[in-house]
């Protein structure tokens, strides 16, 4: 039966190739998923036989649009759009927009993908999309930054809405064009719809603790993993790369639990500070002055800067948090850091370890936090922000972070217990994906097949 199972997920997988030509990161996704669920199929025959593993891996809905513009210099810029709207089983399609001149249908697909099964695992009723442009942030101005929005939810706004599907950040997406997105969409719109769009201002909307949320639900989620083996943040030193919104509030919650950050990075290079990384500097720097990382070596001079990456996974860390970008993580850089001693490694990014490297920490019993789980924290602050919307009405930051930390309490014991009871005792991976389709796959095949 088994060996039927395998046989059914590996048709699948080869379809989905087949499918989606010269789409990498999708077929990633879907392969680090489908290997995770072949036990589900052997245990229980019924997913097999009603397609639900064929529905789920083909997108509801997937709309690519033209994004013109025009520059400071008067010139027309063109660049394009995606939102894909992947499964709607459990709640309205819900995830970020990403705006980085890698965006591309690929890409737009394995974070879509992905997110069905984070959704899922929150608990909350939110079903799984992304979307975004090529659009490249970086040197623009705020005014091109909002005649690009401007342009783009002028397209967007006829697929999106409160009960259909509900946009939020993701990178090179923050809190300015989440605040340009909204007031053109209410403009078209002629009402305020609050709940069309996650991670507002706080005065018009937004969630306390949604700006925090994905970097403090990350350090939330390994501080569980780090718990069950009698270990804690406290003392440890940490490396976290990236430092946009997600790196910098997992810096902020690392530290305040007691541990020291010594490294964190940007597309450039990365820092490295043996005395603890300034918050403040990185957040002045990034989120206010918009300059690169390199700078802060000239307020902290005994820091060192680095160009490059990857080099930030050779720095000996106990837990290591990657929160840039996909892939960031391969299997040599995984190989350094267990041979330098890691012991935890907590997904703040979507993606971030390649297969390999996943197999590196597996195999080496290195306490593994996968993506879809460890930094869910995000999106389900933004689906606590739509029932907010929903009440219109708003709970404090003490209110919303302690739903945050009962949630990611819960995906870590579900995870847990998913992995557990399909034999792969410890293996998050496997517990996080199963744990998230059961869900997803329950409410499929109550719908029937549409
Ligand atoms: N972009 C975030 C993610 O990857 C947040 C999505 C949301 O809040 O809708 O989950």
């Amino acid at each position: 039966q088994s060996s039927a199972a395998q046989q059914y997920v590996q048709s699948v997988y080869e379809a989905v190739i087949k499918r989606n030509p010269h789409e990498s990161e999708f077929h990633q996704a879907v392969k680090e998923i489908l290997d995770s669920l072949t036990p589900v199929f052997a245990k229980h025959p019924k997913y097999m036989n009603s397609g639900i593993l064929e529905r789920i891996v083909e997108p509801e809905r997937v709309v690519y649009f033209r994004v013109p513009w025009v520059d400071d210099q008067g010139k027309t810029q063109v660049n394009r759009g995606f939102r894909v709207q992947f499964n709607s089983a459990i709640g309205p399609y819900k995830g970020g927009l990403r705006f980085h001149p890698s965006v591309n249908a690929s890409i737009i697909k394995f974070l879509g993908f992905e997110q069905i099964f984070k959704n899922s695992l929150t608990g909350l009723p939110i079903g799984g999309g992304k979307g975004g442009s090529d659009f490249d942030p970086k040197g623009k101005s705020d005014n091109e930054i909002m005649k690009f929005t401007q342009s783009f939810m002028t397209e967007l706004y006829k697929y999106i809405g409160p009960d259909e599907d509900v946009p939020a950040g993701d990178i090179g997406v923050g809190a300015r064009e989440i605040g340009y997105m909204f007031g053109q969409y209410k403009r078209i719109r002629g009402g305020h719809e609050a709940g069309v769009l996650t991670g507002k201002g706080i005065i018009y909307g937004g969630s306390l603790t949604r700006t925090e949320a994905t970097g403090y639900g990350c350090v939330y989620f390994v501080n569980e993993m780090l718990e069950a083996k009698g270990l804690s943040f406290q003392d440890s030193t940490v490396v976290v790369s990236g430092s946009g919104n997600v790196s910098i509030y997992a810096i902020d919650k690392a530290t305040q639990l007691g541990a020291k950050v010594i490294a964190c990075s940007d597309s450039n290079g990365y820092i490295y500070d043996p005395k603890g990384i300034n918050l403040q500097t990185v957040k002045r720097l990034k989120e206010v002055e918009r300059k690169r990382i390199s700078e802060y070596v000239n307020e902290h001079p005994h820091a060192v800067y680095t160009e490059g990456c990857t080099g930030i996974w050779s720095i000996p860390c106990d837990i290591a948090l990657p929160c840039a970008t996909q892939n960031e993580i391969d299997e040599e850089s995984a190989k350094l850091l267990v041979a330098n001693g890691v012991k935890a490694i907590g997904e703040g990014a979507n993606m971030p370890s390649t297969l390999e490297a996943i197999e590196v920490f597996l195999d080496k019993e290195v306490l593994f936090g996968p993506a879809k789980a460890a930094n869910a924290g995000g999106v389900a602050v933004s689906a606590l922000e739509m029932s907010q919307n929903s009440m219109r009405l708003s709970w404090t930051f003490e209110e919303v972070d302690a739903k945050l930390h009962g949630i990611m309490k819960n995906i870590y014991q579900n995870s847990v217990k998913a992995a557990q009871a399909y034999g792969h005792p410890g293996n998050l991976v496997v517990g996080a994906n199963i744990a998230g389709f059961i869900r997803v796959a329950d409410a499929m095949l109550a719908q029937g097949v549409v």
